[in-house]
């Protein structure tokens, strides 16, 4: 398989053609990123622990009957995934306060929630990626009534397979945000990635942060805590 050009360059992840007009070359990078972009610090070896543990979190899903975009791990930093034409939502899947909803709620961060609670982003960074409900959805074409049924579904059942897998590790699932996509059939599949940059991670005990809020809150050594979530996975 060669690598083309560059088709599209993200925050924490680039895109590059093959000359199989269905796999693209994902490739991880060591950029973090808060505030929509506008705070972005390089961490050595970020793209690696992320590319270990979201190969890892979906070869565990697709064994568990949740169809992927990933089609091989070719390196350190790099994926061949399935072209798929990506739903312009981040679907986001809460089983504890925290975040954006507890700012916007007023309630404190650390309630578990009586029940998942998923939610629909717009993923528009002129926009700054705005809550949206279905009707939204709906309107701006993203998806259909019976497809949104399925993301929610989709969701519940990748949340339960990764609580369990979190749980083993002594790691608490507090949220995270997938990313899914069409593939010619027009079936859904998980894409993106699942890693520390994309979840909410505390210590099942100590309530530790394990995850980009970090990052984000300046809360220490970023790199060792997402090789901690790695060594955990891998134990
Ligand atoms: N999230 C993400 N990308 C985004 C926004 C959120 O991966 O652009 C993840 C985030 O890491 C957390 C979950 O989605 O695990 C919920 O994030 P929240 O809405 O609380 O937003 P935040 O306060 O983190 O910006």
């Amino acid at each position: 398989m060669q690598k083309g050009h560059l088709l599209y360059e993200g925050k924490a992840k680039s895109l590059y053609a093959t000359d199989e007009p269905n796999v693209i070359w994902m490739t991880y990078k060591d950029d973090a990123t808060a505030l929509n972009g506008a705070r972005k610090t390089a961490f050595a070896n970020k793209g690696r622990l992320n590319n270990q543990i979201s190969t890892l979190l979906f070869h565990y899903l697709e064994k568990n009957g949740v169809q992927t975009h990933l089609l091989e791990t070719l390196s350190e930093t790099e994926q061949l995934v399935k072209k798929v034409d990506v739903i312009a939502l981040e679907v986001v899947v809460r089983n504890v306060m925290a975040g954006s909803l507890a700012k916007k709620l007023g309630v404190a961060e650390g309630a578990v929630l009586a029940e998942p609670i998923v939610e629909f982003y717009y993923k528009d960074d002129a926009l700054d990626d705005p809550f949206i409900n279905e009707d939204h959805i709906r309107f701006l074409g993203l998806a259909t009534l019976a497809e949104i049924a399925e993301l929610k579904t989709v969701a519940h059942t990748i949340n339960a397979l990764l609580q369990e897998r979190f749980k083993a590790a002594n790691i608490e699932l507090v949220d995270f945000k997938i990313e899914l996509g069409r593939l010619a059939d027009g079936s859904i599949v998980l894409a993106d990635e699942i890693s520390p940059d994309s979840c909410r991670l505390w210590d099942s005990e100590t309530k530790q942060k394990l995850d980009k809020d970090v990052f984000r809150r300046d809360l220490g050594d970023l790199v060792s805590v997402y090789e901690e979530v790695l060594r955990r996975l891998t134990a």
